[in-house]
Order: structure tokens, then sequence, then C-alpha cells
């Protein structure tokens, strides 16, 4: 079912929950013995290596627990959006994750927090045959390699795969914090039963104190008066957090308007174009921004200012919300800013800060093409000699040392603020 361009899934997708599990126990062996999730893209796996270097550099050792959530644990949830081969699902379920840092010398973070992973599976569109040329990776050795070449056998470990063995693959994945269920029903009760209390304690001095005798009667108006009073107070309390969170809580909320407009417009030119998509998209080039530890050496990096420092704190990152501040598309240029508010672990001088961010970033993509869902920046092909080549560590072709034209095939970054 198609809604404002998103495709509902409301059939049997117990394969791909299975997937969804199977990928969130590979992310926890890979903080904590090193083995790369075999669900995850070639892209993916970039970008977990990069930020495994950054943590190296730093001198940390940061390990990641990912569990079966404390509460309640429904069957994860999925949309899905699709070009004219891929379908990307976009997959989100509850996790319980536990993040620990440590220094050379001692534990200096440690949390668990109830939190929901969103991981973005590709796979062909029912019926379709993906190209030959599709950049995938070995899923046993890691090896960059097209699909074609892993049907056959892979060039370096041998290992052959069938199509149902390829896919699905995390393209992206983020973690939030979940959202806190259940405890203002808690908080309410404890209200009342802590002013019922009171209010029944004071009752009682106030008569003893009159030299009046107690009766049951004198109790029961007492204790259910004083319930009442705490639904009250509760209320009350209830009205000043919010308040007080909402800051925090509506977070971006604001961009909402110009976000829509910008993908209605971006639709228009290139159909396959989608809300999901951008957001993903953007929010994995941002995340290889933040874990790499040399950002400017990208191949998507084009900034001309340098990279703020306060930046290059960040550790780790979790989404929670982002949107389109504004945009331009003039000769078939399309220019784009964005804020993304971000929950982020920093380290600086020896210590760690969990910090809401709100972070700038600004992509320009040149708008030939319609959306390529299986790009990968790991595997490219040089327009001008074919050879294939990872654009991602080098910028031109090694065989003919032409520059890759990265922004018609993709987006770059052209500024990044804090
Ligand atoms: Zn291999
Ligand atoms: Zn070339």
């Amino acid at each position: 079912m198609e809604i404002f361009g998103v495709n509902f899934n409301f059939s049997d997708n117990k394969k791909l929950n299975h997937q969804f599990h199977s990928f969130a126990n590979q992310l926890s062996v890979w903080y904590n013995n090193d083995i790369p999730p075999k669900l995850a893209s070639q892209d993916t796996r970039f970008m977990l290596e990069l930020q495994k270097q950054k943590f190296q550099s730093l001198g940390l050792d940061v390990k990641v627990q990912v569990g079966k959530p404390a509460g309640h644990d429904p069957a994860p949830s999925s949309i899905s959006y699709s070009d004219n081969v891929f379908v990307n699902s976009s997959v989100a379920g509850n996790k319980s994750i536990t993040t620990t840092i440590r220094d050379s010398q001692k534990e200096i973070y440690n949390k668990t927090t109830d939190s929901v992973i969103c991981a973005i599976m590709q796979q062909p569109k029912e019926g379709n045959i993906p190209s030959h040329d599709t950049p995938l990776c070995c899923p046993n050795c890691g090896a960059p390699s097209t699909l074609g070449k892993l049907e056959s056998g892979c060039e370096f470990c041998n290992t052959k795969f069938l199509m149902d063995e390829l896919y699905p693959k995390v393209m992206y994945y983020s973690i939030e914090e979940a959202h806190k269920s259940g405890t203002e029903m808690n908080q309410l009760l404890k209200f009342m039963s802590v002013s019922a209390l009171l209010i029944l304690v004071f009752g009682i001095v106030s008569e003893v104190v009159n030299g009046r005798s107690i009766g049951v009667f004198d109790i029961i108006p007492l204790l259910f008066g004083g319930a009442v009073v705490g639904v009250g107070v509760w209320i009350f309390f209830m009205f000043f957090s919010t308040f007080f969170h909402m800051g925090k809580d509506l977070r971006g909320a604001g961009k909402t308007a110009s976000s829509l407009q910008f993908c209605r417009k971006m639709r228009k030119l290139d159909p396959t174009f989608s809300t999901e998509y951008f957001r993903d998209k953007s929010l994995s080039l941002l995340k290889l921004m933040l874990y790499s530890r040399e950002p400017q050496e990208l191949t998507v990096c084009q900034c001309d200012k340098p990279i703020p420092e306060k930046l290059r704190e960040i550790v780790d990152t979790t989404y929670f919300n982002s949107g389109v501040n504004k945009y331009s598309i003039k000769d078939g240029v399309c220019d784009v800013s964005l804020t993304f508010y971000m929950d982020s672990i920093h380290y600086h001088d020896g210590n760690i800060r969990k910090k809401s961010d709100k972070i700038r970033m600004s992509l320009r993509k040149v708008i030939k093409k319609p959306t390529d869902l299986s790009f990968s920046i790991i595997a490219v092909t040089c327009p001008q000699c074919g050879a294939s080549f990872d654009a991602a560590k080098v910028k031109t072709c090694p065989f003919c040392s032409s520059s890759y034209p990265v922004e018609e095939n993709d987006w770059i970054i052209t500024d990044i603020s804090l």
C-alpha cells in the first residue's frame, strides 16, 4: 500500500524480522570480538571500521552489547521504499544497549538504555534480477566485489553464493533511545499514595492534638481526600515537567514543513527519490564524517572550511531528528542544508560527556540520474576507463588517474558545523 510515496508493508515479515535480530547480534559481536557483521553492506562496514579506527586513535576501548529489551518486546515494524530494482525496508525494533568505554587505565563510561535500532535492509524487488555489476561485499571474507563475481565464486576466498544468500543487506542503521512508556502510571500511583499517607498522618495528628478520638470513619475520608490531592499534585507536576522537556522532545519539529516541501520538489525531478531514502542517506554521510579521523580525506567530503574541533570529540552518536533548513536547485545541481538533532557521546580531555547536539550539514548532488539505491562508494566504476576502484579511499581512478565525479552519482558534503 502506498501512502504519500511511502510503501507501508503489512505483510508477513518473519524473514526480515529474523534478519533484523541477526544483525543486532552481529553488531554486538563486532564491538566485542571484531568480527564484521555479515549482513552489513560494504558502506556500513566501512563506517564501522572508521569508527573503530577512531576509538583506537583516541586510546579508547569501546564495547557495545546489544540484548533483549528489559520491558515489553514487540515484534519489529517495517515500512519500505524502492527504486526500479531494489526495495529498502526500514525495520525498527526494541533492544537494550549497554555501552562501556575504557581508557588505558579504567572504565570511564557505562550505560544501559532501552533503545530502538532501525536497520535499512535492501533486497531485490520481487521478480527483479539486479545487474551483475551491483556492488556487494563477500559475506564470508568482506572483500569488495559484485553480485556477478560472488555468484561465480569470490575472487579472494572462492566461496560461491546464491542470490538468496546475498540479500538482504543492511545499507544503514541508526540507534535511538526508546521513549519510556508505562512510567507515568507508576508516577501517578506514587503521588496518590504519598499524598494520601501525608494527609492521613496530618489528620490523625490534628485530631489527637485537639483531644478527639479517631475512628475508622475518620480515616477513610482522609485517605480518599489524600489520593484526590495526589492526582492534583501529579497533574501540576506533569504540566511543568512536559513544559520543561518540551524543548528537547520537539527538537526539529519546526523543520517538518520545509523538509516535506524539499522532498516533494525532488520527487518531481527524480521519481525514485523518497523522504526515507534521503533521511537514511544523509544520516549515513553524517556518521562517516563523525567517525572518520580525517574526514577531509573522504571523497564524499568537499568542505572548504576546516572541520570544527568539537565535531571530532564525538565518538558515538544516536539519531533524534533531522530537517531541511533550506535548499536550492539550479542548473541541475541541488544544494541542501540540513540540521541533525543528535544525542552524542563526547570524549574530551580524558572525560566522557553525553550531549544533545545540533549539527548543521550541507549536501550537494547533480540530479541528472535517478536515485540508485545500490550505489556504493566502496566500489565505483570509472566513467573514463571502466575500471572499478574504492572511491572512499582514493579520489582519482588508480588506472587512468581521472578524478571520479562523486556528486554526479551520490550526495557529497560541502559544509558541516556544530
Ligand atoms: Zn570472499
Ligand atoms: Zn579510470
